[in-house]
């Protein structure tokens, strides 16, 4: 039995159509990360699955129960936003305990709730103090507190991270990743930013236009994405896609790629094509017979690692490498075991 399980979702804002047919199911334990440009609908899946939003079409089911009716209250469901939403005139103490007071449990359990809470995210010194006499990371912190002590069966996470500043979000990232070791509960989290997703998730949506494109683990999205759009969106710098075109096809085995003829037996090249490669894929030692000379356009330096800007038939290349390059020209070889062939819909080639 899956623990959360969507089906056939639809959701529009008048004529607006932000969540088609969407089906997905979820095991117990996991930790779930909704990827996806802005706009593709993921706060709103996330707020159907809370009962902020209504649901126009289909089922939403939590361990067999369908929520679509029920209150949000009644959904054992707690969610962290992105703005904290803590409460400026109460201490965090008030703030972690103020779910709990509807609850019929006494003073005393509320307080070991809290205190156990407060211990988890390492928040016990601040008890006594209001929001705004806390850093961003603490205030976060305080609104995950609040969501642990309510005990819920799924917490919701809405891009919780972005108003933090880099160092602090690598930081909270490795809190959030340990409470899900500590807590075992599913969690649902939606962000935009793929480094979150591939560090936090043990499975991945990847949504685009309010359906998902992929959804598997972050080696096997990052291993074999099912399009371009997935291939793109994961991997810093993205993925160089190259076209091939009709008169670059040799024959249904093997094409051109500038003077260089590439050979994959079991396919069947019959019109244009893509193909795609990791700019970390790419060598600056000679591991392959697909060797290209190329002119240096810049080299940006990331410290450990540079970005080589190049370009090959117009199209920008990018590529990773721990060396220090000298040269205007050199030559890159493509592991012809590293390319990826995509039919001319984007999506990948079948073999
Ligand atoms: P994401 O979280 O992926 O950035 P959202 O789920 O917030 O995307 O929004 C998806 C689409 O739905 C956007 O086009 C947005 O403008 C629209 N939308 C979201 N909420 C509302 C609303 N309450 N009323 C009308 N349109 C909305
Ligand atoms: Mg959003």
């Amino acid at each position: 039995m899956a623990f959360l399980k969507f089906e056939d979702i639809d959701k529009s804002f008048g004529e607006n159509n932000v969540i088609s047919k969407f089906n997905l199911e979820v095991e117990k334990g996991k930790f779930i990360v909704l990827l996806g440009p802005s706009g593709c609908g993921k706060s709103t899946l996330l707020r159907m699955i809370a009962g902020l939003e209504k649901i126009d079409n289909g089922k939403i089911l939590l361990e067999n129960n369908l929520l679509n009716d029920l209150l949000p209250s009644k959904r054992q469901i707690a969610m962290v936003f992105q703005s904290y939403a803590l409460y400026p005139h109460m201490n965090v103490y008030q703030n972690i305990s103020f779910g709990l007071k509807s609850e019929k449990i006494s003073k005393n359990q509320i307080k070991e709730k809290v205190i156990e809470a407060a211990k988890i995210l390492k928040i016990e010194e601040f008890l006594g103090r209001r929001p705004k006499e806390l850093s961003g990371g603490q205030r976060q912190r305080v609104a995950i507190g609040r969501a642990i002590t309510r005990k819920p069966k799924l917490f919701l996470f809405d891009e919780p991270l972005s108003n933090l500043d880099a160092a602090l979000r690598s930081e909270m990232r490795v809190e959030i990743s340990k409470l899900h070791k500590k807590l075992k509960s599913n969690i649902v989290y939606v962000t935009h930013d793929q480094i979150e997703a591939m560090t936090l998730a043990d499975k991945i949506v990847i949504m685009n236009n309010g359906k998902i494109e992929q959804y598997g683990s972050p080696e096997d999205i990052y291993n074999n994405p099912t399009n371009i759009f997935v291939a793109e969106f994961i991997g810093n710098p993205k993925m160089n896609i190259l076209k091939i075109k009709t008169n670059d096809i040799i024959n249904k085995n093997t094409f051109k790629l500038l003077d260089k003829e590439i050979k994959f037996e079991n396919f069947n090249f019959n019109k244009e094509f893509y193909i795609g490669i990791r700019p970390e894929d790419i060598s600056l030692e000679k591991n392959s017979e697909i060797a290209i000379d190329i002119n240096v356009d810049l080299i940006e330096n990331l410290g450990s690692e540079k970005i080589i800007y190049t370009h090959l038939n117009g199209t920008e290349m990018r590529i990773k490498s721990s060396k220090n390059i000298k040269d205007k020209n050199i030559t890159i070889y493509l592991p012809k075991n590293k390319l990826y062939l995509f039919d001319n819909n984007k999506d990948r080639l079948k073999a």
